[in-house]
């Protein structure tokens, strides 16, 4: 969601004046959009904010903003721990950006956290265009709930917002006219979407999703990251029938022990996942499942763990994301006991290699089948392509008449660490 913000954030900017340097010595202001959601990503903005000294020393006229939810979390203890950053925005405030940084003249620091009654995306200027090539994020839903113990989303993005229905499919249609294929609809809970319809009733993610079905151009659609409770029927259906939406789904369950799932207050317990899961393979059978764990949560013991493990063996992955538990101050599980740190880095790479033995045994069953690529960007190599199939594998081809941005069928040679290699079909 930061990288969608910051394109926003650039595409704003860009009605105001500004222009986008990748380079920080060229810059008049340097926006770092940050992440809260464990403790090494909010750290990393500190040690970040530390490399800009020289720059601010060499062009004391250079402002240096905090955006994202760091700076939603910290506010103007930001300012006093750094003392050189000029505003601090946060995620509900971007459409202010470009004023807040006029005002931040001779030393005033600016701080923008509020959480305005005007929803920013109705008011936040700029075109959306196809700025990393065919594949685009947009943001349909923002904000959480569901309160998870251990979670600081509800308190940094707010409570849960669906965009109304309209704005969404205008902004697909933008994309897709500068060459966008591929849309990935976001939210922290983007399963939980109800978004204003257009006839006046509330919109499910299904039915949004069979709307933007009907743009011509647009290829290939993905939403992430969904709740396992908000799995409903309907969107459950369109992963069976809905042609552009793609056989893969981010269905995070971050434990297999019912006590642990209890205690992080996720509502959904090991077995409802398991049958869950089964009744999308239903609807869809070759469909990729990806997963979040959280291994070392607050009182998880020996046989909890080997509850997560056995749960993931039961459903087996092709992509998983693993954390150690981050305690965040605020968050219910700060407070309680915590597992040793050694004990949580052990059960990390246990878990990780399990789930890396499931997803290289799916990615080499790919071989010898075909499957269709979006090429993306130019590989490494002369003539080399690399895109994504439908199952959000990277594949790599090598042949001189392919293009960025093109759709091809594309037969599977060789699995590699990371990725797939093929050749066009025939
Ligand atoms: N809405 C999604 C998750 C969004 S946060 C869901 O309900 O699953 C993305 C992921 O970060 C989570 O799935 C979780 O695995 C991880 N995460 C969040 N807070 C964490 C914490 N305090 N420590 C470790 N991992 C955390
Ligand atoms: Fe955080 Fe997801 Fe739980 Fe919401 S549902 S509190 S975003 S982990």
């Amino acid at each position: 969601m930061n990288v969608y913000d910051s394109e926003r954030m650039s595409e704003a900017l860009g009605e105001d004046g500004y222009e986008e340097t990748l380079n920080p010595s060229e810059a008049d202001m340097i926006l770092l959009n940050t992440c809260h959601i464990r403790e090494k990503a909010a750290e990393k903005v500190y040690s970040e904010l530390g490399r800009f000294k020289d720059l601010k020393t060499v062009k004391p006229s250079l402002k240096i903003g905090v955006t994202g939810c760091v700076a939603q979390a910290e506010g103007d203890e930001i300012i006093k721990r750094q003392p050189l950053v000029d505003l601090i925005v946060g995620p509900q405030s971007y459409h202010n950006i470009a004023d807040l940084a006029a005002n931040a003249v001779d030393g005033k620091k600016q701080v923008d956290i509020a959480f305005p009654e005007e929803d920013k995306f109705s008011v936040l200027k700029g075109k959306r265009s196809a700025q990393r090539g065919p594949s685009a994020f947009l943001t349909v839903q923002e904000g959480c709930d569901k309160f998870c113990a251990f979670c600081v989303v509800p308190y940094t993005r707010g409570a849960e917002n669906s965009r109304p229905v309209i704005r969404i499919i205008d902004e697909a249609k933008q994309l897709v006219q500068s060459g966008v294929k591929e849309i990935t609809l976001l939210g922290q809970n983007v399963n939980a979407y109800h978004g204003d319809g257009p006839d006046g009733n509330e919109w499910s993610l299904a039915k949004l999703i069979w709307e933007l079905e009907k743009i011509d151009g647009l290829d290939r659609i993905r939403f992430t990251t969904s709740h396992p409770n908000d799995m409903t029927p309907d969107l459950i259906e369109a992963h069976g029938q809905c042609k552009k939406l793609m056989p893969y789904l981010h269905l995070p369950v971050q434990s297999g022990s019912n006590k642990i799932l209890k205690r992080m207050n996720r509502s959904h317990d090991a077995e409802s996942y398991v049958s869950l899961i089964s009744k999308i393979r239903d609807a869809r059978p070759d469909i990729l499942i990806s997963g979040d764990f959280i291994v070392g949560f607050p009182e998880e013991t020996e046989n909890d763990f080997n509850d997560t493990m056995s749960l993931i063996k039961e459903i087996e992955y092709g992509q998983a994301f693993s954390f150690k538990y981050s305690t965040r101050p605020g968050t219910p599980a700060a407070e309680r006991d915590q597992v040793p740190e050694e004990v949580k880095t052990a059960r990390l790479h246990q878990l990780q290699d399990l789930i890396k033995q499931q997803q290289k045994s799916i990615q080499d069953k790919m071989v010898g089948r075909e499957v269709q690529v979006l090429f993306e960007r130019t590989g490494r190599f002369d003539n080399q392509l690399v895109g994504k199939s439908e199952y959000l594998h990277a594949v790599n081809v090598t042949d001189p008449t392919i293009s960025v941005g093109e759709l091809k069928q594309v037969k599977i040679m060789k699995s590699n660490a990371n990725s797939l290699s093929g050749s066009l079909s025939n």
